[in-house]
């Protein structure tokens, strides 16, 4: 709820509104999600407000928690109060942390090397339940005395679907009296959703934009990506560009690297030539293969020739550090294997 909002509720109910801020420091400053330990309210006002108000972060349960082996990685799988299970993945990098939240429960793009669409309904969630993602972190670094810095959105789901909770949770975010964290520490992350890509500029927000490109050749694009039918590539990257233009933001092109599907020197040229004098970098990622999709990664050789075709063009581009492989920190992985698991049970 925004703090207006909370203080005119909160003068609704016989309370002074400065208690709204006082309720948003224990909430966001200090990660405190119990009312009955918000010392400075009175006792009766705490009763009240727990009769009154519920708090999300409070009520979603961590059901898993996996620290990748250099310990720069955590992925937790969280219960919503509905029973939906969703990701959330804290990373930690020499320039500060990370938190890569999930849009959606479920994802319905079923892009053919991902494992969030495996299993079950989509839902969008709340702008509360992205909030919660953060803040299961938050509350953590709080007593090492660290915070989080940077969000992105690139879990399970796909933002510009849920626009509003997406965009309205990152708004929620950037202000000083929540997180506090700046919009060019955001970067939300798309399959190529046209109309979204629009009205994420219509905001005129510096948020970094991600394009999850991997293919560009159209009939293999929509053979991995079948958002590529409605929103065919080249369209995606003139919007995109537009984007760059008007933000002043370079995009960020996301591209799987498939052994001997997308990953020859022709397919490398290809992209070159597509992003040639565009506002953009390219992020290679080699794949985390999905058992149950049957693809894999190239080898190191193949990933360095890819990388050195792209340079060769002056393409800025990089490989994508690994992080968390060993806690099934790709998309949905960790979602996908407990709701087998639930089947089995
Ligand atoms: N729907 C949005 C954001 C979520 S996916 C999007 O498509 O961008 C986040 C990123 O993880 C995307 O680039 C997606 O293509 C990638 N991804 C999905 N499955 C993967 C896998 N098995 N290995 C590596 N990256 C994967």
């Amino acid at each position: 709820m925004p703090l207006l909002q909370l203080q005119t509720v909160l003068a609704e109910m016989g309370l002074k509104k400065f208690r709204a801020k006082q309720i948003y420091d224990w909430l966001y400053q200090k990660s405190v999600f119990d009312f009955a330990q918000m010392s400075n309210l009175s006792k009766t006002e705490r009763q009240l407000l727990k009769e009154t108000f519920s708090v999300l972060s409070a009520e979603v349960r961590i059901i898993r928690k996996l620290d990748s082996s250099d310990g720069l990685t955590q992925k937790v799988l969280l219960e919503l109060p509905d029973g939906n299970a969703i990701e959330a993945v804290l990373m930690h990098h020499d320039y500060g942390y990370s938190v890569c939240v999930s849009s959606q429960a479920g994802c319905d793009m079923h892009c053919a090397f991902c494992a969030s669409g495996l299993q079950g309904a989509v839902r969008n969630l709340t702008v509360a339940e992205i909030l919660a993602q953060v803040y299961v972190f938050q509350m953590q670094l709080q007593q090492q005395n660290e915070r989080v810095s940077r969000v992105v959105v690139m879990g399970s789901g796909e933002p510009m679907l849920n626009f509003d909770a997406v965009f309205g949770a990152l708004q929620f975010l950037h202000q000083p009296d929540v997180a506090n964290i700046g919009y060019r520490n955001m970067t939300v992350s798309t399959c190529g959703i046209i109309p979204g890509i629009k009205k994420m500029q219509g905001l005129g927000l510096p948020i970094n934009l991600a394009v999850s490109l991997h293919a560009v050749r159209n009939e293999l694009r929509t053979e991995l990506m079948p958002v590529n039918q409605g929103f065919p590539f080249p369209d995606v990257i003139a919007a995109a560009e537009e984007y760059a233009k008007s933000s002043g933001r370079q995009v960020t092109y996301e591209y799987i690297l498939l052994a001997d599907i997308n990953d020859s020197d022709r397919d490398a040229e290809l992209l070159a030539e597509y992003l040639r004098y565009k506002q953009a970098s390219v992020n290679l990622i080699p794949v985390n293969p999905v058992p149950e999709k049957g693809f894999f990664r190239p080898g190191a050789k193949r990933i360095e020739r890819f990388l050195s075709v792209l340079q060769r063009h002056r393409i800025p581009a990089t490989v994508r550090k690994e992080m968390g492989k060993d806690i099934n920190a790709a998309c949905g992985q960790l979602r996908a294997a407990f709701a087998k698991d639930k089947q089995i049970r």
